[in-house]
């Protein structure tokens, strides 16, 4: 299917008027029409993958309570910044976020650069990143595809290819219609139709600014698009965590994992590697950071990540003060576990020890 000149400029106008009615109010948003601080948009850009709306709200604030400017950011601790975007998930992108505050800070004297092109020499920026904060924040003539634009472009061409192998075809219908006039607005108004109107399950067709020419209401198959490629299942993972009390105070051992590699740099209770269903327990034992006498608590700890599933076994022991001290890691009270970046698996494990224990 393919639109005219004119019609392009109708869908265009249609979708800026209902944006400029129905648009959501977000933290981190201008009013329509005006330019948002680059700040802002980056910053809710980075915490909104793979993340909601209503999760990221709480952070965004207090992100900018802490730290107002990118300078402010850039000159935080590594740690701290972990910390505060503990719950976020995806740790990768608090270091590339600390790291990119740093890189606008020093080298362009802490001001974003306003091209795509520019965004993308950024760390942690990718073409999606680039393209909407572009749009957003400088009004350039960029085409983001979110989630919700795929939505919404893939119903109004009643694209059937399924995701991700239509992906292409969706970037350039969208980059097509975009028009030079408010892209950024423009951006936001697909999104928050995706968010509001043309959601999932139900699109509300009846009152989007787009129904008439809509192909894929047309033809009744609106709700089943984009159509998804099935997906391989996930593999299961298992893996031993070591609760190890200190018996003159009890306080608990703490580590901080390696700078690289999934939840790099963030803290853990001791673990063995997480591996294949079938490893022998002998293997994973031989992984504890001491040799003692364990008992293992009831149940298991299960947390699903990106591309597995993960059951974790927890053994304890208590040692005493001379062995323990002889070990790497952080003693800490239990009270004190929430001032360590631990991410939400290693808080499970807190959680399940203290039940069992
Ligand atoms: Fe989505 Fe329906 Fe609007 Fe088409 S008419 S874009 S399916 S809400």
């Amino acid at each position: 299917m393919h639109f005219t000149n004119q019609e392009i400029h109708r869908l265009n106008r249609s979708m800026l008027e209902w944006y400029d009615r129905h648009h959501r109010t977000l933290p981190w948003r201008s009013e329509p029409g005006d330019l948002p601080n680059p700040y802002h948009v980056w910053l809710s850009e980075i915490m909104l993958q793979q993340t909601t709306v209503q999760t990221v709200g709480p952070y965004f604030h207090a992100f900018l309570q802490r730290w107002p400017t990118v300078k402010d950011l850039a000159r935080a601790e590594l740690d701290d910044v972990l910390h505060g975007w503990q719950g976020l998930g995806y740790y990768a992108r608090a270091r590339n976020l600390h790291k990119c505050a740093k890189v606008v800070a020093d080298e362009h004297d802490g001001i974003f650069p306003d091209t795509e092109e520019g965004l993308l020499k950024l760390p942690g920026i990718g073409p999606y990143t680039a393209c909407a904060v572009a749009a957003i924040a400088f009004n350039r003539h960029a085409s983001p595809v979110d989630g919700n634009i795929e939505r919404v472009i893939s119903r109004l061409f009643a694209l059937e290819t399924p995701l991700p192998d239509v992906k292409p075809e969706i970037k350039e219908k969208s980059s097509a219609l975009t028009p030079s006039d408010r892209p950024g607005d423009y951006a936001q108004a697909l999104m928050d139709l995706g968010a509001t109107i043309c959601t999932p399950r139900n699109p509300a067709c009846g009152i989007c600014p787009w129904q008439a020419d809509c192909e894929g209401r047309k033809s009744g198959i609106a709700p089943d698009l984009p159509k998804k490629r099935k997906k391989a299942a996930k593999p299961t993972r298992v893996g031993y965590a070591f609760w190890i009390r200190r018996e003159d105070d009890g306080r608990i051992l703490v580590r901080r994992r390696p700078e690289k590699g999934l939840l790099g740099g963030l803290y853990e209770v001791p673990g063995s590697d997480w591996r294949a269903i079938e490893t022998p327990d002998d293997v994973m034992l031989s992984e504890a950071p001491i040799t003692a006498k364990w008992s293992e608590l009831e149940g298991t700890v299960g947390h699903t990540f990106t591309h597995f599933h993960l059951n974790v076994s927890v053994l304890a022991t208590t040692l005493p003060a001379d062995q323990a001290d002889q070990m790497d890691g952080s003693w800490t009270t239990i009270d004190g576990l929430a001032d360590f970046a631990l991410p939400t698996v290693m808080k499970k494990i807190v959680r399940h020890a203290l039940t069992y224990r």
